[in-house]
């Protein structure tokens, strides 16, 4: 059986000689792992529109509870990824990120849209690469059915908590004063606007928020923790993301 969808390359991995294995996330069909027959191979049609981070249009065979690419042609390269080494690091991080919290065989259009927009405004230098991050990992926590409640003080309700914190373990935000937990960290009153507006923006409009210097560290910090804390791993991209870290690519 044959099929015609759109893909976004997550992962791709050598397979003999010449072969791919490919964890692709699909328009029609979520995430799948198809193989790439002879992808490697000199002067191969599939071997552009079937590198990580490649955004394709694709013909996919099934047969026997198995995917194979028979064609495949590129959309989208995110070209900008590949002449930067932190905002490639950075993309693979995305795409692992999608991969440990999206569901085999299940389509999943909001969050294919989190990961192209978030991949396009990083290789076109459109934000700053750690706001991309944040806005990234917040909306992912949403769409995965983490959504952190950040709307008053869960012990006094306060809208506005002075000094506010925000618990990395039931992602619920706190004033300072009201908070009794360990697992909080600092969300100070800029950052903590910066994640309301994340989470409630249009999709298209999920970066558009001004913060910097402390406050956009803060909210990096408390978005990638909450990532870490309720997904119980680790992630072999980012920490090779900080590698790169520098002043202007957090
Ligand atoms: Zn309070």
């Amino acid at each position: 059986m044959f099929e015609t969808t759109k893909a976004l390359v997550l992962r791709e991995v050598k397979y003999k000689e010449a072969d791919r294995i490919l964890t692709l996330f699909t328009a029609d069909n979520g995430k799948i792992t198809a193989k790439a027959r002879g992808a490697l191979r000199k002067g191969s049609r599939t071997a552009a529109a079937t590198q990580q981070l490649c955004w394709s249009d694709m013909t996919l065979f099934f047969n026997k509870g198995k995917w194979t690419v028979n064609e495949a042609s590129v959309i989208e390269a995110f070209d900008g990824l590949k002449t930067n080494i932190a905002s490639f690091a950075l993309g693979s991080y995305i795409a692992e990120c999608v991969e440990a919290l999206s569901v085999e065989d299940q389509k999943d259009a909001e969050l294919l849209s989190l990961a192209l927009n978030s991949l396009y405004a990083l290789s076109r230098g459109l934000h700053d690469p750690r706001k991309i991050k944040a806005a990234f990992e917040l909306r992912l926590m949403s769409l995965s059915g983490y959504r952190p409640s950040v709307e008053h003080c869960s012990a006094c309700g306060a809208e506005q908590p002075h000094d506010p914190v925000f618990d990395l373990v039931d992602g619920r935000l706190f004033c300072r004063k009201c908070c009794r937990r360990g697992s909080a960290v600092s969300l100070d009153e800029k950052a903590l606007a910066a994640m309301r507006f994340v989470l409630s923006a249009p999709p298209r409009q999920v970066f558009s928020f001004d913060l910097a210097g402390d406050a956009l560290v803060t909210l990096g910090f408390a978005a990638e923790n909450y990532l870490l804390t309720q997904t119980e791993r680790s992630f072999g991209t980012l920490d090779y993301y900080k590698q790169f870290k520098t002043e202007s690519l957090g």
